[in-house]
């Protein structure tokens, strides 16, 4: 064999790796290390939330990567040893390796909000890793009367798809308008500006008046604390009691990245930008949310970028060849109702250790025709069947 790679992570940086590494040389030995039979897409789960897909729209397997002659196993990695490059599953085998890549997305900081956990999920959903958490929230908007409060609390960056919480806004401002007009949306943002701010705010005001509401930063939007028993979110300035709470706490890297020891006391992974390789641990790369990305923003697209360029740099580390500094390119694309969308593409390079963002970038106009926005809301489908079918066939 050519060599002997094993992924952790069949998300969409993971699997994105995975094939590009299985087409780049066929005789590379490719282990896929992935708990769940079954993947949930986050990019199109607030729809779901919305009532405007079903979650079923949102699920891949990994069957076509078994027929590409990747080695997949259901199990999830519990421990690492850099030293003997090999990788435990939680079944108790070994996996030897000459590289390793590790895409395991995000979880939550424990300590960065106090009183949120697993439990506290269960009655005020994150909906931040797609799956039962998006069906509990769609089922929570079902249940509410008209007339209620749905709060987003939102948290500071660097996050997983800083976009998305808008776009979530939006589209549960759509099933209220829709099904339940006296309601109101109430976002508390730990940040004063978001990305593509006014193009956001100009669709709410457009599409539903004052049905959201947003307090920002410096008017004590911070969500500092939660108590779960009486559902109650806690910002610097006071106490709401919505109906219906989504809080998505503060994220760092999946927790196997602090079991391999790649993550830092940011909670990321420091890489070098042109391999992926941890600044950390040799032999170890980053890719996805998981990874300190610098200017590039975490999501899906960028994930998929990062997951080629990390195959096409372990290639060459394997062959003795001296990688090529990659160039990435992300879109991200937000919709905040049926038929009305939007975007903002960019293209990235390493810089020192992280990636910077360069020329080439484009966002959509805030003053622009609807029929821009339908064509981009259209444009948006078609993404999510280019990137699932590249990521999982
Ligand atoms: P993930 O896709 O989360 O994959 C990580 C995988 O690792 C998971 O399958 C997990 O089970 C597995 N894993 C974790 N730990 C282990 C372990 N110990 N062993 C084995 N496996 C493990 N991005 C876009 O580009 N466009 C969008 O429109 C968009 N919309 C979004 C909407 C929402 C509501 C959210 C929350 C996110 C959205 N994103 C979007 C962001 C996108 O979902 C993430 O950036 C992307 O999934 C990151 O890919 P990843 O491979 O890093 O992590």
């Amino acid at each position: 064999s050519a060599g002997r790679v094993v992924v952790v992570g069949g998300g969409f940086g993971g699997t994105a790796c995975a094939r590009a590494l299985k087409r780049a040389d066929a005789r590379l030995q490719v282990t896929l290390i992935e708990p769940n039979k079954t993947y949930v897409s986050c990019p199109f789960s607030n729809e779901v939330i919305a009532g405007l897909r079903e979650i079923e729209a949102q699920q891949f397997g990994y069957d076509r990567l078994a027929a590409a002659g990747i080695t997949v196993v259901a199990q999830a990695a519990t421990a690492i040893d850099a030293q003997k490059r090999r990788v435990t599953t939680s079944d108790g085998t070994a996996f030897g390796y000459d590289r390793l890549v590790l895409s395991p997305g995000i979880d939550f900081h424990p300590e960065a909000l106090p009183g949120y956990d697993e439990v506290a999920s269960e009655t005020m959903p994150h909906a931040w890793k797609a799956g039962a958490q998006t069906l509990l929230l769609r089922r929570q908007l079902e249940a509410m009367p008209d007339g209620g409060t749905v709060a987003i609390a939102i948290p500071a960056n660097p996050s997983r798809c800083p976009p998305a919480p808008y776009e979530r806004a939006g589209l549960i401002a759509h099933y209220l308008k829709t099904k339940k007009p006296r309601s109101k949306v109430l976002i508390l943002d730990a940040k004063d500006t978001f990305s593509q701010q006014r193009l956001f705010e100009q669709a709410w005001k457009e599409l539903y008046g004052d049905m959201i509401e947003r307090v920002a930063l410096s008017q004590g939007g911070r969500v500092t604390s939660i108590d779960a028993a009486t559902k109650t979110i806690v910002t610097e300035f006071g106490n709401y009691t919505p109906d219906v709470a989504n809080v998505i706490p503060p994220q760092r890297a999946g927790r196997i990245a602090g079991v391999a020891g790649v993550a830092d006391a940011t909670g990321w992974c420091p890489i070098d930008p042109v391999t992926f390789e941890s600044k950390l641990v040799p032999n170890v790369h980053v890719i996805g949310d998981a990874s300190l990305g610098g200017g590039i923003p975490k999501s899906a697209s960028a994930a998929s970028a990062q997951g080629k360029a990390g195959a096409a740099a372990i290639v060459n580390l394997l062959a003795g060849r001296t990688p090529e500094a990659p160039r990435l390119t992300g879109v991200c694309y937000s919709t905040v109702a049926p038929g009305y969308g939007f975007s903002l593409a960019g293209n990235y390079q390493p810089r020192g250790d992280i990636f910077a963002e360069v020329e080439g970038g484009a966002t959509s106009p805030v003053d622009a025709p609807r029929e821009l926005r339908a064509r981009e809301a259209t444009e948006a489908e078609r993404w999510f069947q280019a990137i699932t079918a590249d990521c999982f066939g």
